[in-house]
């Protein structure tokens, strides 16, 4: 008699098959890699961000970053790979820098996307809720450090929460870095670019990230990302 198929084995067949289909897709002149649509409509987090941002955000620069990145690697091997590895074997190699700033943006604002959420804000719960009080001495610690991170970065570059060796840890990255390149796992991420913010908060990036911590931060989707492996 066969076994039902365990949970696990369950989500092993459903990234094959994905890895199936990235691999199958790569027909000679299409674009290997697509603008995936946003979770929600563009004006769903106004006022925090709204949707003038999120249109010109989503719709002129993430697209710009996946439009770029197709041109980059047409033709070759790196068209035939999923996003998550073009970023990881182009990271640190000066004849692929332009490939991987623009496969890491492209990576990155997916991932800011999927970090926001119009009912978001809040604290998580759970086992998530336990690791942040362990690690960070309190949920309003966590907040402080994370806050800090997002407002403190030099320039452009994101802030992150990430599970590192059983760990979370906050990180600030430059540019277009991303700590999947780093070996760590990432739950949520703050874009502080200042397109992210300018239209509605000019330099006022400290509100900005105050806003979007307290009444956007997708804890949900944080806590997916923390119980998977
Ligand atoms: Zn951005």
């Amino acid at each position: 008699m066969s076994q039902p198929l365990s949970r696990r084995s369950v989500i092993k067949l459903g990234a094959f098959a994905a890895m199936t289909f990235w691999v199958r897709r790569v027909p000679a002149e299409t674009a290997p890699f697509a603008l995936p649509p946003l979770p929600w409509e563009e004006s769903a987090l106004a006022p925090t961000i709204s949707g003038q941002t999120i249109s010109f955000h989503y719709g002129k620069h993430h697209r710009t970053y996946v439009d770029n990145l197709n041109k980059l690697v047409a033709g070759s091997e790196l068209a035939d790979l999923p996003l998550e590895r073009v970023v990881q074997e182009t990271a640190g190699k000066s004849d692929k820098i332009a490939i991987f700033h623009n496969a890491a943006q492209a990576w990155n604002h997916t991932f800011y996307w999927n970090s926001l959420s119009p009912k978001g804000g809040g604290k998580p719960s759970g086992k998530l809720l336990e690791q942040i009080e362990r690690d960070f001495g309190g949920f309003d610690s966590f907040r402080t450090k994370l806050a800090q991170a997002a407002i403190g970065q030099f320039g452009s570059g994101w802030a992150w929460l990430v599970k590192s060796g059983g760990r979370l840890e906050i990180l600030a990255t430059a540019n277009a870095d991303t700590p999947i390149t780093m070996g760590k796992k990432p739950l949520l991420t703050i874009d502080v670019w200042e397109h992210a913010y300018y239209l509605d908060y000019q330099n006022r990036r400290a509100d900005y990230v105050n806003a979007v911590i307290d009444k956007l931060l997708h804890w949900d989707f944080a806590a997916r990302q923390f119980a998977s492996e």
